[in-house]
C-alpha cells in the first residue's frame, strides 16, 4: 500500500475532544483513517463529531471515563463493533496532572493519577490487543511527557506514570512484534492545551519555559499530532519501542 497514507485504516484515540487528542483525531483522519474517540463530556463530544463530519472526516465517538475499568471495557466493545473486530491504531492520550510537592499528595490523589494516566493506558492495551492483532498491521502510540524523561518540577506522581509508559513502550514493542504491532511513545514539553492553559496564561511562567527551550516557545498541539501520525504510517514500519520528545530542544539543553 501507499507509504504516506492511512487510507483504509482504523484508529481509537482516547480523549479526542480537546488539546493534543483533538489534533491527533484530525491528523489521522486527514491521512484517511477512520477514527473513534471518547471523552467524558457528552455535549462537547457531540459538538466535535458534528464539526468533524462537516470537515469530511470519518469520526465516531463514545462517552467514556477512561479511568473506569467498566467504561474501558464498554469502549473497546464499541470500537470492535464499529470497526468489525479489527483496529490498526491505538492512541493512548488521556492523562491528567496534580502539581504539588511530593509529601503533600493524598492517597486519593495518588490513586487518581495512577489510574487515569497509567492503569487506564495499560488496560486499554490489553483490551485492544486482540483487535490490533486481527488487523494484521497494528500501531500503538502513547502520549507521555518529557516529565517521564527528565525532572521538570511538575509533580513526582505524574512523572512516574509517564516514565512507566515510556518503559511499557519498550516492553510491548518486544512482546507484540510477533503480532506485527509496533509501539512508540511521544513525549511533549509544554503544549498549548486546556490542561495547561492556566499555567501558560502566566507570562512569567512562559518566559521561564522559553529560557529552558532552544526554540524559545511552547508547542502547539499540531506540532505533537504530526509525529503521532507519522509513527502510525507505513513509512514508519521499522520504528518500534521508541520514545521521541517533541520539546523544542529542551531535553538536550544543559545551558540555562
Ligand atoms: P487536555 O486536558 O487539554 O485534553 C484532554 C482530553 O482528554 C479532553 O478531550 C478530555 O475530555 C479527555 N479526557 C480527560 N480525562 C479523561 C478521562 N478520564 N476519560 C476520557 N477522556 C478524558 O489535555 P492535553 O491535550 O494537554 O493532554 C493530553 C495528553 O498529553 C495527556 O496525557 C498529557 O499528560 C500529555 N501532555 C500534555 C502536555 C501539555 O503541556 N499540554 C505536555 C506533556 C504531555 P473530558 O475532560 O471531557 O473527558
Amino acid at each position: 500500500g501507499p507509504r504516506w497514507s492511512l487510507k483504509g485504516m482504523t484508529a481509537l484515540v482516547t480523549g479526542g475532544t480537546r488539546g493534543i487528542g483533538h489534533a491527533v483525531v484530525e491528523e489521522l483522519a486527514s491521512f484517511g483513517a477512520s477514527v473513534h474517540t471518547c471523552s467524558r463530556n457528552e455535549a462537547e463530544l457531540s459538538k466535535c463529531l458534528k464539526e468533524w463530519e462537516a470537515k469530511g472526516f470519518v469520526v465516531s465517538g463514545s462517552v467514556c471515563d477512561a479511568s473506569s475499568r467498566a467504561h474501558r471495557e464498554r469502549l473497546v466493545e464499541e470500537v470492535a463493533s464499529v470497526f468489525g473486530g479489527k483496529l490498526n491504531i491505538l492512541i493512548n492520550n488521556v492523562g491528567t496532572n496534580i502539581r504539588k510537592p511530593t509529601i503533600e499528595f493524598t492517597p486519593e490523589e495518588y490513586s487518581t493519577l495512577m489510574t487515569t494516566n497509567f492503569e487506564s493506558t495499560f488496560h486499554l492495551c490489553q483490551l485492544a490487543h486482540p483487535l490490533l492483532k486481527a488487523s494484521g498491521i497494528g500501531s500503538v502510540v502513547f502520549i507521555s511527557s518529557v516529565a517521564g524523561v527528565v525532572s521538570i518540577g511538575s509533580g513526582s506522581i505524574y512523572a512516574a506514570t509517564k516514565a512507566a509508559i515510556n518503559q511499557l513502550t519498550k516492553n510491548l514493542a518486544c512482546e507484540w512484534a510477533k503480532d506485527n504491532i509496533r509501539t512508540n511513545c511521544v513525549a511533549p514539553w509544554y503544549t498549548r492545551t486546556s490542561l495547561v492553559e492556566n499555567l501558560i496564561a502566566d507570562n512569567k511562567f512562559v518566559e521561564e519555559i522559553a529560557c529552558k527551550t532552544p526554540l524559545e516557545r511552547v508547542a502547539e498541539a499540531e506540532e505533537v499530532s504530526s509525529l503521532v501520525a507519522f509513527l502510525c504510517l507505513p513509512a514508519a514500519s521499522y520504528i518500534t519501542g521508541q520514545t521521541i520528545s517533541v520539546d523544542g530542544g529542551m531535553t538536550v539543553n544543559a545551558f540555562q
